[in-house]
């Protein structure tokens, strides 16, 4: 019998992306699943996938709303316990950047930009966490953070967004420190580049995302020959989530990007 059997999971950001994946996958491992965003339509499609998988219909939860407002943390929390009774799993995978001053240098970019990745890609996950340790230390649980291979000290063409994945691997220790304490494992993931709907959400076109996720597919790129699809991340978060395979991991950031982080801009044709 699979270890999420039966298992209570909530996963941020599930309605698209690495979410829908990672739900999809807890859902066919047996797991009850609250699946979230703000997109009906896929938030629908999710729920699809997660039955599809083998997921019964009342072992899923949709609950539409905005992850930087505060009551929404609440009821995320709050619906999820009731439902299903309690909580096991927690995955901060809502997240993102935001596409519209791309390039600029950190100065050039209002600080309201700033405001907002800290607001989307950390402060909720802290409320979030907060809200849902209570429960998590009844059932010795885990959280696994989505975070960013943008969070590594180098440039990036969205500085806040990289400085806000910065902060929240900072998050993630410190969590990961405090909790243990209670029994809950706290680890991350940083994916790099990954096929999903990120540049949309950020505010790109449809045509823009296809070309920047559609020119990184070779093993100049990406080591290994190909752009990430939502399984390579979802997999880690699982082991991540499974006692049983991951107990003594605590605390850790794995980057998951195709070898990405390996290349230098010295040696790019290496
Ligand atoms: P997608 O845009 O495909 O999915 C993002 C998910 O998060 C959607 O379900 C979206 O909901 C939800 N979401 C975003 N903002 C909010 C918000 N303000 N309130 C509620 N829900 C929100 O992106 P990814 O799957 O790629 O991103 C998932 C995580 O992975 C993010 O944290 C991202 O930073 C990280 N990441 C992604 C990489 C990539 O290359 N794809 C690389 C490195 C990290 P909805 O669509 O319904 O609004």
């Amino acid at each position: 019998m699979s270890f999420f059997s039966g298992k209570v999971v909530i996963v941020t950001g599930s309605s698209n992306g690495i979410g829908r994946g990672t739900a999809v996958l807890f859902a066919k491992h047996g797991a009850k699943v609250t699946i979230t965003g703000r997109n009906a339509a896929s938030l629908e499609e999710t729920k699809k996938q997660c039955l599809q998988a083998g997921a019964k219909p009342d072992d899923i939860l949709e609950l539409i709303g905005e992850i930087t407002d505060a009551s929404f943390n609440e009821s995320l929390i709050t619906s999820t316990v009731q439902k299903f009774g309690n909580l096991d799993i927690l995955v901060n995978n809502a997240g993102g950047s935001s596409v519209a001053n791309t390039g600029k240098g950190i100065l050039d970019i209002p600080l309201e930009e700033f405001d907002q990745m800290i607001d989307l890609n950390v402060r909720q996950v802290l409320r979030l966490s907060k809200l849902a340790v209570p429960h998590l230390e009844k059932t010795k649980g885990a959280i696994v953070n989505v975070s960013s291979i943008t969070a590594a000290l180098k440039l990036v063409p969205w500085p806040y967004y990289g400085a806000s994945k910065a902060s929240l691997d900072q998050v993630t220790v410190q969590m990961a420190g405090s909790l243990i304490k209670k029994g809950i494992r706290v680890n991350s993931v940083n994916p790099g580049p990954v096929l999903t709907n990120a540049l949309v959400t950020a505010g790109a076109t449809k045509d823009q995302q296809d070309t920047m996720f559609g020119g990184m597919s070779d093993s100049k790129t990406i080591p290994l020959g190909r752009i990430g699809v939502p399984d390579d991340i979802g997999k880690i978060i699982l082991f991540f989530a499974d006692r049983s395979q991951s107990e003594f991991l605590i605390g850790q950031i794995l980057t998951a990007d195709g070898g990405v982080m390996l290349k230098s801009a010295i040696f790019a044709d290496a």
